[in-house]
């Protein structure tokens, strides 16, 4: 025999009916953000490198974890997507929509990452991002934006984390501070981080690594020093979102793992997840990142959902289980001739979910089978009923009695048994 294949490291076979829920999630998100005045946008699943080589050069992500497409000849090396805001800034240095562009997005992103709980090689985000303005009340909206979607989805337990990154001089000045302060604890540092350091200082602030712990406590605060701009920026951004009644923490070291980030970044945590993988979701400014890669020079803010972790952080706080059945009415038939094709097809075409048994089965397993569909009402075609041209209308998770009802009338009555239902 075969050997059996199995998905590959770091991958998962999404069956229902956790793929119903994740559907919902997809399109809940979808329905709020268009809601909020963002349309779709489908970048492609792969990019020239260089777009994430420009983005992220001294992240991880993009320096460890890209998967990259074999190289092919007169073509420029290109590498799946490990995140979808890159490919957006590209989509609109490419077509210079009207601003502010508002859009969002859903789909896999791959990172060759060390596989487990909460942490894919494939996973999956929604995102929304606002191009072509720098008004701090967009940061609090894409923030509000997500954050009534956790909510809305029944989190209870997440946390916004707040910070400010700066841009320009103040963020230079920062840095170079940060560079002395790091050099003067050198030894303390883990190799990793030393590593870092000569790349980009404020990378080092997102070692998760225990030994840098204590260093990283007591390193200079971005928020420190702000320029007044920055400053200004900053403080309207946690006035909309007092006035907004959304709770903050300020996390004055999150400094998030790519590179293209200025002034306002956050991270939403949940408290129902370990703590190594707790992050369901976070975002920022990019003010420079559409003119990095040829576009014009507009400010940026977005954030990225990460799907998988969120349906985790549902399991462990017990809310949006998965969606009801599919179908309505299970149609079961014990008679020759096309009875149970036409009756389910004339159901679906008037828009009532219908499904049926195959092969001929028994009365008996062809019930069963209506039964674990999780149908409301089972509709009955034996001999007695093909003869006198009628239907067995069977309740199975609805109220009433069996009754017969004509053939000609069958749809209309069903609909209206459910509608009654409902
Ligand atoms: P990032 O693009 O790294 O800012 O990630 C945004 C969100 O995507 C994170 O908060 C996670 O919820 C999710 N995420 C990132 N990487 C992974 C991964 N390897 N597996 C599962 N979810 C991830």
């Amino acid at each position: 025999m075969a050997d059996t294949f199995q998905a590959p490291r770091g991958t998962r076979d999404i069956l229902a009916p956790e793929s119903e829920r994740w559907h919902v999630l997809v399109a809940r998100f979808a329905q709020a953000a268009r809601q909020a005045g963002y349309r779709p946008v489908i970048p492609p699943m792969f990019e020239e490198l260089a777009v994430f080589q420009r983005v992220g050069e001294s992240t991880e992500v993009v320096r460890k974890e890209m998967f990259l497409l074999a190289e092919r000849e007169g073509e420029s090396r290109q590498a799946l997507r490990p995140e979808q805001t890159a490919s957006v800034c590209r989509m609109f240095a490419q077509h210079r929509p009207a601003t502010p562009w508002k859009v969002f997005y859903s789909g896999s992103n791959f990172r060759y990452e060390r596989p487990q709980k909460g942490r894919y090689r494939q996973f999956d985000q929604v995102g929304a991002e606002v191009l072509g303005t720098d008004d701090p009340d967009v940061d609090v909206e894409i923030i509000a934006l997500a954050w009534r979607f956790y909510q809305q989805i029944g989190l209870r337990q997440v946390t916004l984390l707040l910070n400010s990154l700066g841009d320009g001089e103040g963020r230079a000045k920062y840095v170079a501070a940060l560079k002395a302060y790091f050099d003067a604890h050198l030894d303390a540092l883990s190799a990793q981080s030393r590593e870092t350091l000569a790349i980009n200082p404020l990378r080092v602030l997102d070692s998760k690594r225990p030994e840098d712990g204590e260093i990283i406590a007591a390193a200079p605060r971005m928020v420190e020093h702000l320029s007044p701009q920055d400053g200004a920026h900053f403080d309207r951004v946690r006035a909309g979102l007092d006035a907004l009644r959304i709770p903050y923490e300020l996390a004055p070291r999150l400094v998030r793992g790519l590179d293209y980030y200025t002034r306002t970044t956050f991270e939403f945590a949940s408290g129902a997840l370990d703590a190594a993988q707790n992050a369901v979701g976070g975002g920022g400014r990019y003010d420079g990142l559409v003119a990095d890669l040829g576009g014009p020079a507009v400010a940026g803010v977005g954030f990225a959902l990460g799907v998988d972790r969120i349906l985790l952080a549902c399991d462990a706080e017990e809310t949006f289980g998965p969606p009801d059945s599919a179908v309505d009415v299970f149609v079961v038939a014990t008679v020759d001739g096309t009875d149970a094709l036409e009756l389910t097809d004339e159901l679906r075409a008037a828009g009532i979910g219908a499904d049926r048994a195959f092969d001929a089965r028994s009365m008996k397993s062809q019930m069963k089978a209506a039964d674990r569909s999780g149908a409301r009402l089972a509709l009955i075609i034996g001999s007695q009923e093909q003869e006198s041209a009628s239907v067995a209308l069977r309740p199975l998770r609805l109220g009433g009695e069996q009754q017969l009802v004509p053939r000609a009338d069958v749809v209309a009555r069903v609909r209206a048994m459910l509608d009654a239902a409902r």
